[in-house]
This record gives C-alpha cells, sequence and structure tokens, in this order.
C-alpha cells in the first residue's frame, strides 16, 4: 500500500460513495423545489462497479468508506454493497449518512453486513417543522424509530447532524442540546452552505459562534475528543452529559487543509471535493473494461486536482449539482 495523497501533501484515505441520487424527503435546503433530474437506473453505477472502484481506491491506501446519496437506504439491497465492501482489505470502517426514516427497517441488516455506524440527518424535533422541512409524508417518529433502532442493532455511536437554519430551526438548539444530557445523543451543529442549485427557499446562515452563544444557559462546553471518525467537526460536552455536542464550520472556518475525501457519485463520477465542479467520469471507463491500473490512474488524477481549499465565501459556489446529488 502507498498511501494517497495530494500536491499539498494531504494524506487521502477517505472515500464517501453515493449510491443513488433519489431521496425518499426534500429537504429545503438540499433538493431544488422542483426535484432533480435523476439519474436513470442504467445510468447509476452497479454495486459491482462500485465495488470495483472502492478495491482499487483501497488497494491505494483508501481505508475508510461513507456511504451516502440521495437517501442511500432507497436503494435495494444496500447491506450486499455493505458487504462486499466489508471484505476489502484494508477498509477498516464502514459508516452510512442517511434520514433515517427507513433504519427501522434495515438497521439489524446492515450491521451484519458489516457496517460500523451511521451519522443521521435531523433538523427538527417539531413534527410540524419536520414536515415544512423535509416536504415529504414521513414523520419525525420514523427517524426517532430508526435512531433507536441504530442504537439496539450496536451503530454506535449514532450522530445526529443538523443544519441550522435561522428562522427555521435555530430556536431548537438547546433542544437539541439538551438530547445530549438525558439521552445520551451525539449530535453535530452544521453551518448551512449555499448551493447555486437551491435557490429558493435558501435559509439564513447561522454561524457556530452564535450556536455557541445559545447554548450557554446549559453550561460551559467541555472539549472532548471525537472517540471514533476522523471528521471535520470539534467536540464538547456540557455538564453532566453522557453524549457530545459537535461543531462542523464549512463556512465560519473551514477545515479543507485537512480535507482527506473523495467522492464517488452514483453516475460514476469521482470528484475530489463536495465543492467543486471538477469531476472525473469513471463509468464509461469501467464499462469499457478499463484495467485496475487505468483506474487507479484516474483516482490518482483526481486527488491530483484536490482544491486546497472550497471558495465559498469569496462566492464561489458550484453551479451543477445540488448536495443531495453529490452527497452532502
Ligand atoms: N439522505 C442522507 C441524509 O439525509 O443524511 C444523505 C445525503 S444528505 C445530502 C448528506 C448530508 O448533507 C446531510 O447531513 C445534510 O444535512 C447535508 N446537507 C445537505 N445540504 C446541505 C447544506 N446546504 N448545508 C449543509 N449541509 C447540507
Amino acid at each position: 500500500m502507498t498511501g494517497l495523497a495530494d500536491p499539498c501533501q494531504r494524506p487521502v484515505n477517505y472515500l464517501r460513495i453515493s449510491v443513488t441520487d433519489r431521496c425518499n424527503l426534500r429537504c429545503i435546503y438540499c433538493m431544488p423545489t422542483e426535484g432533480i433530474r435523476l439519474t436513470s437506473h442504467e445510468a447509476l453505477l452497479t454495486y459491482e462497479e462500485i465495488y470495483t472502484v472502492a478495491k482499487a481506491a483501497a488497494e491505494l491506501g483508501i481505508d475508510k468508506i461513507r456511504i451516502t446519496g440521495g437517501e442511500p437506504l432507497v436503494r435495494l439491497e444496500l447491506s450486499k454493497l455493505i458487504k462486499m465492501l466489508a471484505q476489502t482489505d484494508p477498509i477498516d470502517e464502514i459508516s452510512l449518512t442517511t434520514n433515517g426514516i427507513l433504519l427501522s427497517k434495515y438497521a439489524a441488516e446492515l450491521k451484519s453486513a458489516g457496517l460500523r455506524r451511521v451519522n443521521i440527518s435531523l433538523d427538527t424535533l417539531k413534527p410540524d417543522s419536520f414536515k415544512y422541512i423535509t416536504r415529504s409524508q414521513y414523520k419525525l417518529s420514523d427517524v426517532l424509530q430508526g435512531i433507536e433502532a441504530a442504537r439496539s442493532a450496536g451503530l454506535n455511536p449514532v450522530k445526529i447532524n443538523v443544519v441550522v437554519m435561522s428562522g427555521i430551526n435555530d430556536d431548537e438548539i438547546l433542544d437539541f442540546a439538551t438530547r445530549t444530557i438525558h439521552d445520551g445523543w451525539h449530535v453535530r451543529f452544521i453551518e448551512f452552505m449555499p448551493s447555486a442549485a437551491v435557490s429558493t427557499e435558501a435559509p439564513q446562515f447561522v454561524p457556530v459562534s452564535e450556536m455557541r452563544k445559545r447554548l450557554e444557559p446549559l453550561g460551559e462546553l467541555e472539549p472532548c475528543l471525537p472517540g471514533v471518525g476522523n471528521g471535520p467537526a470539534k467536540y464538547f460536552r456540557l455538564p453532566h452529559a453522557s453524549g457530545t455536542i459537535g461543531f462542523i464550520t464549512p463556512i465560519s472556518e473551514h477545515f479543507c487543509f485537512h480535507c482527506n475525501r473523495l467522492r464517488l457519485m452514483a453516475d460514476g463520477k469521482l470528484r475530489p471535493c463536495l465543492l467543486t465542479d471538477y469531476e472525473i467520469d469513471l463509468k464509461q471507463p469501467l464499462r469499457s473494461g478499463i484495467p485496475s491500473a487505468g483506474l487507479k490512474q484516474l483516482i490518482e488524477e483526481a486527488v491530483a486536482n484536490k482544491p486546497l481549499r472550497h471558495h465559498l465565501n469569496e462566492g464561489h459556489i458550484p453551479k451543477d449539482r445540488p448536495f443531495s446529488q453529490v452527497g452532502g
């Protein structure tokens, strides 16, 4: 194993794989109001093709994989893919980002296939706001059941991702934080990122500094180690809390200089950054029978073109795809 590193010497050992661009929710900040043009089933990478890419990436030094979407649990037989990836050396951690709606159905099956842990996106604890934010017929209780199912299946730690939006859910920061004290939740507050593809109903950005101010009534935040995972969040604990609070600051304090990620999208495009339009197509080469050495060269090319940092703050917003397609 050689290990991948970009031209700035950042090690790249983490691959996020979006298995579908379909989602059972229509979150106001993630999906355009009119929906997206969906990739046809034939144009999606098959599980075998995803596995071929992951195996080549693993031989180059990728050892962590996160499955995302769209909503990954709407793709049939996801546990089959998890099982294939879990048996691939040196991949030692497979995790999943999900909206949790279908998790009560699949948590145990995913765990036995080799999934280690899950991040669940949940932006509100109020049933009415859930309806408004997700623009769907699903219920908050579906997600809460999914969280419990993940915990019972041993997919620990379950992390709850909350995108904080002014006037929409910023009045719930204390409620989420209280769950870290009473229910042992691991909550991560995420700054909203603008996306050119989602212009209508764009929520107002709330910086982490403001979120921290709102938490003051609950006591002093004590810094702590992340426990599991090596993502961009900074973690803290409130007095007497068994759970943790993480803050993710893509805007107010970007963490690009520590970025270790590549992103494979459901249509076979490989991106070296969430916030770039640069991508390399792997599907056509895969379907033309590219040998593993050629595939590895394409992966190395993506890494070689990893941008140093994003430029959202200077108004450079990637144009073509919403986060629901790239994988968030
Ligand atoms: N459907 C899955 C889910 O809901 O977690 C996976 C895909 S979703 C695109 C992945 C993550 O991206 C979610 O945690 C979501 O909150 C986050 N996300 C989407 N749009 C975002 C935005 N504009 N700013 C910050 N995070 C965003």
